[in-house]
């Protein structure tokens, strides 16, 4: 069957546009719009008509009145010419005859508007539709057959995305775009803007600083986190809702952060603004107690990263620790010969069990570099497999973690001031 039997075998079953009737055969030719597709197929079908009606001797006004009806201009005129007669054309099926260019260009200067108030430079258009239109749509495809035809949402979606690209110099971005436009029909916008995601470090010189702000029974844990200093630092330079932080890993609430920082994501919500520079982003991270340093702007994707690389990540710590009993170079040397390349196995600490379910964790210590400071006080240098709980690799955690500082020193260690100073690949 060639294109114009088929196209008289669906007008004669359903009234379509230009737009829907093009539509059927998206697929055939390139670089045509699917309105041109319906009305070439429209015209072609009157020329063939005409041709027929002088050269055969047949009766064709009741069948070229049927599609008339059905497909409006040019077929309507030629019936009403060479038949003498009115007809009435009935509305689109699929789209109740609201496709059109008109259509287009209106939603896309709404769009455009919407991308200028937000700032934002990426788009990505959605399409909501009216459930009787996607029915009708259905209905036609499942009766005529959609071997070469698109979706109504995808036209929609091409052609306002090109016209916004046009008109407004936006971006198209199906990744990761700053905001997704979503438009029906009826001309109507609505804007979803997405997280502005930055990647980078922080450092934290103070302790008792939790990462999130915890809050217990009503009243706060800690008197500041990062995550507060972020939205205080960077929320109104978004004009955003708030800053959510992605970070690998965590180190204790009294434990500084210190050397190379810790690697995090942040993610802005809902921005009204997302113009900031990295620099004036960094100016505004400037601090003494609690630091940062954004890297680069990044997506979704760099939060799953972030957490999937943690694993394969280690740590240097520092930790000064007080031994139960007067300690010698040559014991501390002991000890840091043994922790070479130890694997240590740790039942979830006591201090946190209440918080998280019992579990057997086994985890790399690399190296040890101990130096006594006085008699029962020194500092270890500790570089180690990410997750492993460093103060409890220290004491011991009454024999949950073996070996320990504690079981190889053959007295009670415990942990008086942590602090991570690097956070590197294994
Ligand atoms: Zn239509």
């Amino acid at each position: 069957m060639n294109i114009l039997d088929d196209a008289v075998r669906i007008l004669k079953r359903y009234p379509l546009c230009n737009h829907c009737l093009g539509r059927l055969y998206a697929k055939l030719g390139r670089g045509i719009l699917n309105e041109v597709r319906g009305l070439c197929i429209k015209t072609l079908l009157a020329m063939e008509y005409h041709r027929r009606m002088q050269t055969i001797e047949k009766d064709y006004c009741s069948e070229l009145k049927m599609l008339a009806k059905n497909s409006g201009e040019p077929i309507s005129a030629l019936y009403r010419m060479l038949c003498a007669d009115e007809v009435s054309i009935e509305r689109c099926f699929i789209c109740k005859n609201t496709l059109s260019r008109e259509l287009y260009e209106s939603i896309a200067r709404r769009v455009i508007e919407v991308l200028r108030r937000y700032g934002a430079k990426s788009f990505i258009i959605g399409v909501l539709l009216d459930p009787e239109v996607k029915d009708s749509e259905i209905e036609v495809l499942s009766t005529v057959g959609f071997k070469y035809s698109e979706s109504i949402r995808n036209e929609v979606k091409r052609e306002v995305g090109k016209l916004v690209r046009d008109l407004g110099s936006f971006t198209p971005d199906f990744t990761n775009p700053d905001l997704t436009a979503v438009v029906s029909l009826t001309g109507d916008v609505i804007a979803i803007v997405n997280p502005v995601y930055i990647c980078g470090v922080y450092w934290k010189r103070g302790r008792n600083i939790s990462q999130s702000t915890w809050h217990s029974g009503g009243v706060r844990k800690y008197p500041y986190s990062i995550e507060e200093f972020f939205n205080e630092r960077l929320k109104e330079l978004f004009a955003a809702e708030r800053i959510v932080i992605h970070v690998s890993g965590r180190e204790d609430v009294d434990a500084r952060m210190l050397g190379t920082g810790r690697p995090l994501v942040i993610e802005v919500k809902n921005p009204l603004k997302r113009s900031a520079s990295l620099n004036e982003l960094n100016e505004a991270l400037r601090g003494t107690t609690v630091e940062a340093l954004l890297h680069e702007k990044t997506s979704r994707k760099a939060v799953k990263l972030l957490k999937e690389g943690l694993a394969k990540k280690c740590k240097i710590y520092k930790a000064l620790v007080l031994c139960d009993r007067l300690l010698t170079d040559e014991s501390l040397r002991e000890l840091n010969e043994f922790f070479t390349d130890v694997t240590v196995s740790q039942l979830t600490p006591s201090r946190i069990l209440g918080r998280k379910r019992e579990r057997l964790r086994r985890r790399k210590v690399y190296e040890v570099r101990a130096r006594l400071i006085s008699g029962r006080i020194y500092e270890a240098l500790i570089k180690a497999e990410g997750g492993l709980y460093v103060k409890e690799l220290i004491s011991g955690d009454r024999g949950r973690t073996n070996p320990s500082f504690t079981s190889l020193l053959n007295a009670p260690n415990t942990c008086i001031e942590l602090d991570v100073i690097g956070v590197c690949d294994a």
